[in-house]
């Protein structure tokens, strides 16, 4: 895709490409940092992709960047929901905007310190992850590199602007509902959610603990495996890590997809699918074909209920996790309250937006004595349907590929019920309700950019890399 910034600086390239230049001795890290300083000075005043970017320290940790590690002098952009020892984490909250620095390194962020990956800005997010356009977040707006005047997504819009505006060759973001693939569907990048419980969720700032997973956010499938290889693995200071070897997600990237049973799920091409995204997809399932993969239909009978689960689900875990913000321990506490009770309400009432605490009173709702039973417990169920639907399509089909988002990204502001951001996350929060590994990868468009999902079984995800690869391919 042509992108509107295109100049011949080494932020045009991708991470593999970085390296072999690096391990050749043709650049160096400081080259790299500077580029992408010089990129992102020149851009991100129209874009909003960083709340935070530490020019000093980037280009210290560049100087001494060790070159023989596997990320050695590759800078990374971070979602600000992960925290890394001393840097802000605001989670695009004022709760946490003002005084809250990390006083230690997420699992992941450890993983990419040992690799040698130099931690870069830190990205732009709705508020405490909680939206699909980054137009929840308290402090900033960030526009669409690859759509100007339109969204970038969310909740990791920061993290997809940031790669597509070539700011960065790669981001972490983090998904609960799909949010780094819608994102990266409407950004024009490549976005993957890990299995639930292959990469540490330890400092990642808790949404819905049983759904949330961190991943990869770049331009190409290639360093998505990279960067996947880095952050994976068991972590034991996070109870829900899986103890399991991790694949090796780049030896059989390119052995292509032929032989391999494609299911197209007949439920997420229901009425409202916008046109361009069905032919966008369909094009997709086409170049799959073409390199003999066999499509089929399946069917996935309970999606219709997967909106109604998550917007249960997630609240309630929402509601618990976010009671830690009390005025006390963490970030915004209110000025004068007159006792303990006025110091949680006050310093709660100021610190959260709209958004979070509509979910805070939906999750408290959904989780109250005389509700339990009716919706929190129903929607535990439903969730348990949800997953085996996923079990039996596998009985049948290697993978899945289905639209991320039934539209491209909208224009910014145009918004005006939250009903239609929730609606339209009905392609990707079955995935999470399953603890499913997907794929958001771009498809060669005119228009606005648009991603085909790519759905594999739990921990399949080197064949999820392989078949968005054999996609990918020009
Ligand atoms: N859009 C969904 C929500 O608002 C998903 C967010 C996410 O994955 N963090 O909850």
């Amino acid at each position: 895709m042509p992108n509107i910034f295109f100049s011949m600086s080494l932020s045009q390239h991708s991470i593999t490409a970085l390296r072999d230049l690096l391990s050749r001795g043709a650049i160096t890290s400081t080259d790299i940092v500077d580029d992408l300083l010089a990129q992102t000075s020149a851009h991100e005043g129209e874009v909003g992709a960083f709340l935070s970017l530490d020019a000093d320290r980037i280009r210290a940790a560049a100087a001494k960047a060790d070159l023989s590690l596997p990320l050695g002098g590759i800078p990374i952009a971070i979602k600000d929901n992960i925290n890394a020892v001393d840097e802000p984490c605001t989670c695009g909250s004022k709760f946490l905007a003002e005084h809250y620095r990390s006083p230690y390194d997420a699992g992941v962020i450890k993983q990419l310190r040992a690799a040698g990956a130099i931690l870069f800005g830190r990205t732009n997010m709705d508020e405490f992850a909680m939206g699909s356009a980054t137009e929840n977040s308290a402090l900033q707006a960030t526009n669409n590199p690859a759509a100007p005047g339109h969204i970038p997504g969310g909740s990791s819009g920061g993290s997809a602007a940031a790669v597509a505006a070539r700011f960065v060759p790669a981001a972490l973001g983090s998904d609960t509902g799909g949010s780094i693939r819608q994102p990266a569907s409407h950004c024009g990048v490549v976005g993957l959610k890990p299995s639930y419980g292959l990469v540490s969720r330890y400092g990642l700032v808790a949404f819905a603990s049983s759904l949330d997973q961190i991943g990869p956010m770049t331009r190409t499938v290639e360093d998505a495996a990279l960067l996947l290889q880095t952050i994976a693995g068991h972590d034991p200071l996070d109870s829900t890590s899986l103890p399991v070897a991790v694949d090796d997600y780049l030896s059989g990237l390119k052995q292509g997809v032929k032989g391999l049973r494609i299911g197209i799920p007949k439920e997420y091409f229901a009425e409202g699918l916008d046109p361009a995204v069905k032919a966008a997809t369909m094009a997709g399932v086409a170049r799959l074909e073409e390199q003999g993969a066999t499509a089929v239909e399946i069917s996935l009978p309970h999606t219709e209920y997967a909106v109604a689960t998550y917007y249960i689900i997630a609240p309630a875990e929402a509601s618990s996790n976010l009671s830690r913000f009390d005025g006390v321990r963490y970030g915004h506490r209110a000025a004068h309250p007159a006792d303990i009770l006025s110091l949680y309400q006050q310093s709660r009432e100021e610190g959260f937006g709209a958004e979070v605490k509509r979910r805070i009173l939906l999750g408290t709702y959904v989780l109250s004595s005389g509700y339990y039973d009716a919706y929190y417990n129903k929607a535990q169920k439903v969730r348990t349907l949800i997953r085996r639907d996923f079990e039996q399509a596998f009985q049948l089909v290697d993978a899945i590929v289905s639209p991320v988002a039934p539209s491209p990204a909208r224009k910014m502001g145009e918004c005006s019920n939250p009903l239609e951001d929730y609606l339209a996350d009905v392609c990707t929060i079955p995935v999470n309700l399953a603890g499913l590994p997907a794929i958001s990868v771009p498809l060669p468009v005119s228009g606005l950019p648009i991603g085909l999902q790519i759905i594999t079984p739990h921990l399949q995800e080197a064949q999820l890399l392989r078949i968005a690869h054999a996609v990918e391919l020009q």
